[in-house]
């Protein structure tokens, strides 16, 4: 039987991910709209490739005795990663930088995005994260 590219991309991927690192946490976002239910969105975003990808990273955790997680998009791109402002009523999805109006930070929307989700798993991790295996650990320190 020939292998599905894709199937095969996503595997190789997840095992790469799960080679360096000890966890890797996904940002928990489903597509809005369409005129259809939660669940619906949900069942159709498991077909989406995003979807494929989460539940190879999840097969990957296991098998390797790994983390998988997911952490809440919520607000993630609109909230400084510097200062917590938030950007009030959201931001529409063509703008892809801005600049923090509280602490003038200048931020590429995704990356924003990113380390707000970083924040939120280590603030939720029991123990500090080893970061990157091999060569030069990382040390991560927490805000009180
Ligand atoms: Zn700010």
């Amino acid at each position: 039987m020939r292998r599905e590219p894709t199937k095969v991309y996503l595997w190789t991927v997840a095992n790469r991910l799960y080679r360096e690192y000890d966890g890797v946490y996904v940002g928990n976002y489903t597509p809005h709209g369409g005129g259809i239910s939660t669940g619906m969105r949900r069942a159709m975003n498991n077909q989406s490739l995003i979807g494929r990808f989460k539940e190879t990273l999840k097969w990957t955790a296991i098998r390797s005795g790994k983390v998988y997680g997911e952490w809440d998009e919520d607000g993630s791109t609109r909230t400084c990663h510097v200062c917590d402002y938030e950007v009030p009523g959201g931001m529409s999805p063509e703008i892809r930088e801005w600049t923090c109006p509280q602490c003038g930070t200048h931020h590429i929307r995704d990356e924003n995005s990113s380390i707000n989700g970083l924040k939120q798993v280590l603030e939720k991790l029991e123990v500090p994260g080893s970061g990157r295996l091999g060569g030069r650990k990382a040390v991560w320190t927490r805000r009180a």
